[in-house]
C-alpha cells in the first residue's frame, strides 16, 4: 500500500464539508473587519470547553475535576476589508468573509467597545500583540461599511450563511464521556453504577 493511504474509521476529524480559512489577527498588521450578523441576539456562536490536544466540549464531569473549570470559546462571522498594514481601506474595494473563533478575553473586548460603539454600525480595527494567543487590541472605527449599502450588506449576508454553519462546528469537539475519559487517562470509570448496585444491599438498609 502507498505511503499516502491511511486507514481510519468514523473517528477522523480533518475531514469536513465546506472548511474555511480561519480569521487570525498578525503581529505588526492592523486590520479593519466587522462582525456580520443579522440578528443582534445571534450574533455570536459558543459553548463552555476545555483544552487537551484539542478543544472539547465540557460535559460538567471528570473533565472539569481533571482540567479545572471549563471556559468559554466562541466564534462569528467576519469581514475584513482590503487595507494597508495599518488598516487603511485600500482600493478597488475588496473584501473577503471569514469565520472567526475566539476566547473569553477577546469577547470581553468586543463587549467593552460594542457598549460605546455598537458593533451593528461600526466597524474595529484589530492589531494583534501576540499571535500564537491571539491578544487583540480592538479599537472602533467611525462608520460601518458593509451595512452602507443595501445591495452590498445583501450580497455579503448571503455568503455568510455557509460559514455561520461552520463557525458552529467549530467551536469544540463534541466528544462522548468514554472519549473523554480515555483523553484524560481515567480508567475504570465509565461502569453504569445501577449495573453493579446490589439489589440485596439496598433492600436490607430499607
Ligand atoms: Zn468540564
Amino acid at each position: 500500500m502507498s505511503d499516502q493511504i491511511e486507514v481510519f474509521g468514523f473517528e477522523k476529524e480533518e475531514i469536513k464539508d465546506g472548511m474555511y480559512e480561519k480569521y487570525k489577527g498578525k503581529k505588526g498588521q492592523t486590520d479593519r473587519i466587522a462582525i456580520i450578523y443579522t440578528d443582534p441576539k445571534a450574533m455570536f456562536a459558543g459553548s463552555q470547553i476545555h483544552y487537551k490536544d484539542k478543544f472539547f466540549l465540557c460535559k460538567k464531569g471528570k473533565c472539569c475535576e481533571v482540567l479545572g473549570p471549563p471556559k468559554w470559546r466562541m466564534g462569528s462571522v467576519v469581514i475584513k476589508y482590503y487595507t494597508d498594514k495599518l488598516g487603511n481601506l485600500k482600493k478597488p474595494f475588496a473584501y473577503e468573509l471569514y469565520p472567526w473563533i475566539f476566547s473569553e478575553r477577546t469577547f470581553l473586548k468586543l463587549k467593552n467597545t460594542n457598549s460605546e460603539f455598537s458593533l451593528a454600525s461600526h466597524d474595529i480595527k484589530v492589531s494583534c500583540t501576540n499571535e500564537e494567543f491571539q491578544h487583540l487590541d480592538i479599537t472602533p472605527c467611525n462608520e460601518s461599511i458593509w451595512t452602507a449599502k443595501e445591495v452590498l450588506k445583501k450580497t455579503i449576508l448571503e455568503g455568510a450563511r455557509s460559514i455561520w454553519d461552520f463557525v458552529k462546528k467549530s467551536i469544540a469537539t463534541n466528544m462522548s464521556i468514554e472519549d473523554i475519559n480515555e483523553l484524560l487517562g481515567i480508567v475504570g470509570t465509565t461502569t453504569d453504577p445501577t449495573q453493579t448496585l446490589d439489589l440485596g444491599d439496598v433492600l436490607e438498609q430499607v
